[in-house]
């Protein structure tokens, strides 16, 4: 079924752009006539993406950047270099950057907490700020912003102290942006929750606890990153216009109550 088409004349920026989720949203949203960029630490990656997306639509145009979204000088160079090409800010922002860095809290070093909270947190914050921010000195009434935190975010999870305290603490700031945010200027927040993905983060997860979580997933199956990349194109879209300050789970029924 062709995708339809909700996004034709919208400016979109996707941190962690070069790869599974961020990727896939890439895909999604310029399927659905979106302008695509396709922002990543890693430009490679990210020319790979935007060798990989759909043209054609009224307007659209993609491009690559580089980007460390835990760096508040290179996300606000990001955004900077995306109004020079387009002459406006981006009217989709989603923050799909992340990593882990997996470890008991027994054994857990400083500098692996810090570091996931800098760029899974620190990261959303920074690129949330200065996007909206740009978008307010545009004049500009309308936006969304979208967030990526995770299941494990609400439920906790074995080895992932600093993951999941990132991932709290991105649906805690999502709610706070809406709230700031949505009457004020229009811009709407909202935050996906993807359960257990197929894409590179999850392939470090062993088999058997692959196994193990799979089993106790109602829909019996992990999820793909184009299902998580349909959630992010309704919320990106005005099909979703009366919704904002909610996070989604998109993790096939894992954890329900
Ligand atoms: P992935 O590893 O496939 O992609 C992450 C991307 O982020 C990579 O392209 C990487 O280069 C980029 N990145 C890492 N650090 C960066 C930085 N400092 N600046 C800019 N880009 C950076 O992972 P994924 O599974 O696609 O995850 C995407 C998002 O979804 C992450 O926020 C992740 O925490 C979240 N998530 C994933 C799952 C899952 O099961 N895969 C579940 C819940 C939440």
């Amino acid at each position: 079924m062709a995708a339809p088409l909700r996004l034709i004349s919208r400016l979109a920026v996707v941190t962690g752009g070069g790869s599974g989720i961020g990727r896939a949203v890439c895909q999604r949203f310029a399927a659905e006539g979106a302008s695509v960029v396709v922002a990543d630490i890693s430009e490679g990656s990210a020319n790979q993406t935007l060798e990989s997306l759909p043209q054609g639509h009224r307007g659209q145009e993609h491009m690559a950047l580089g980007v460390d979204v835990s760096s508040k000088d290179s996300v606000e160079k990001l955004v900077t270099s995306i109004q020079c090409r387009y002459f406006q800010p981006p009217s989709v922002c989603v923050s799909a950057a992340g990593i882990t860095l997996d470890e008991f809290l027994l054994k857990m070093e400083e500098k692996d907490f810090d570091r996931v909270i800098q760029v899974n947190l620190k990261g959303t914050y920074l690129l949330t700020q200065a996007v909206s921010k740009a978008l307010v000195a545009s004049g500009s009434t309308k936006g969304s912003i979208i967030t990526v935190g995770s299941i494990v975010g609400k439920v906790g999870n074995i080895g992932q102290v600093n993951y999941s305290a990132s991932k709290a603490g991105v649906e805690g700031l999502t709610r706070t942006a809406a709230k700031e945010l949505s009457s004020r200027f229009g811009i709407r927040c909202n935050c996906v929750l993807p359960g257990f993905i197929t894409t590179p983060m999850t392939d470090k997860v062993p088999e058997k606890v692959l196994s193990k979580v799979t089993s106790m997933i109602p829909l019996g199956r992990m999820g793909e990153p184009s299902e998580v990349a349909d959630v992010c194109a309704f919320l990106a879209s005005d099909d979703s216009r009366y919704i904002t300050g909610v996070s989604i789970e998109v993790a096939g029924g894992l954890f329900i109550g």
